[in-house]
């Protein structure tokens, strides 16, 4: 009776280690499915660059800020990005291009970048916005996207693996479609969440305030109909919390916001 006793414990310990490791094998597999990338960072590059051709070809729906007319404004963002990337937080900070552009439309609230590193931002986001610190957690969040290389990870989730090799191989039909499912991209919940948080780690090191993201968030909030594109991401209540207590996390001291030289900025947009 009691050697039975014995072995049907042993048995019992036996079953429940095996289905704990399979279990953590299958957590693990999960998360290496989720994370995994079949281009390399090289194609981030390239895919980014072909993106970039297709949105500067179609000024009806990107009508980019001409430059000429508007040096000062280019410089003073572009030097926003560049505080950024000069943490030394980013992987790809040497390796990928950084290069901004503004896309004249007053009505968009928004901004985004392709693989490769290659940032957009609509006018409408840069009057919109009060400080420096905002605009530095949304260049953040963007940049986020491309360093962590969100955009070719979720097209390896959601891109047929045929059409990923025919492109590899050159067809370019499944270039054209790759390219067409990254300008309609949309990002999970966790790239999100994720990209929020680089935003906060970028700009910890620096003097300014590193929650700068969440103010965008908190403005959103008091807009009368938020924009269709908060209710498909996690809810902006929770992202201002998230973003604010990692900053409390990390202990990042910067208080600088710039509220009168951002204004005085935004009013040089032409
Ligand atoms: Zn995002």
């Amino acid at each position: 009776m009691k050697k039975i006793i014995i072995l049907s414990l042993i048995s019992v310990f036996l079953t429940s280690y095996s289905c704990k490791f399979t279990q953590k094998a299958y957590d693990s597999t999960k998360t290496a499915l989720n994370n995994a990338n079949i281009f390399t960072p090289d194609d981030d590059i390239k895919l980014g660059l072909q993106v970039k051709e297709e949105i500067e070809s179609d000024p009806k729906k990107f009508p980019i800020l001409k430059e000429s007319k508007n040096r000062e404004i280019y410089k003073y963002i572009r030097g926003l990005k560049d505080i950024i990337l000069k943490t030394n937080k980013l992987k790809y900070k040497d390796k990928f291009k950084w290069e901004l552009k503004i896309i004249d439309n007053d009505t968009i609230l928004n901004a985004f970048a392709t693989p490769g590193g290659y940032i957009y931002i609509y006018t409408g986001l840069i009057k919109f916005l009060d400080t420096e610190d905002e605009l530095l957690g949304v260049l953040g969040h963007e940049m986020a996207h491309a360093d962590r290389r969100h955009s070719t990870r979720q097209l390896t989730k959601s891109v047929g693996i045929s059409i990923l090799l025919d492109a590899a191989l050159g067809n370019k039909q499944s270039v054209e479609q790759i390219i067409g499912a990254l300008i309609n991209l949309q990002f999970s919940r966790s790239n999100e969440s994720e990209a929020d948080e680089y935003s906060v780690r970028y700009l910890c090191p620096t003097a300014y305030n590193a929650a700068g993201a969440a103010g965008f968030f908190k403005k959103m909030l008091d807009r009368p109909v938020p924009p269709v594109f908060l209710s498909t991401h996690p809810s902006p209540k929770n992202r201002v919390k998230h973003i604010e207590d990692l900053k409390t996390e990390l202990n990042c001291q910067g208080t600088r916001t710039n509220k009168d030289k951002y204004s005085k900025m935004k009013r040089l947009l032409k």
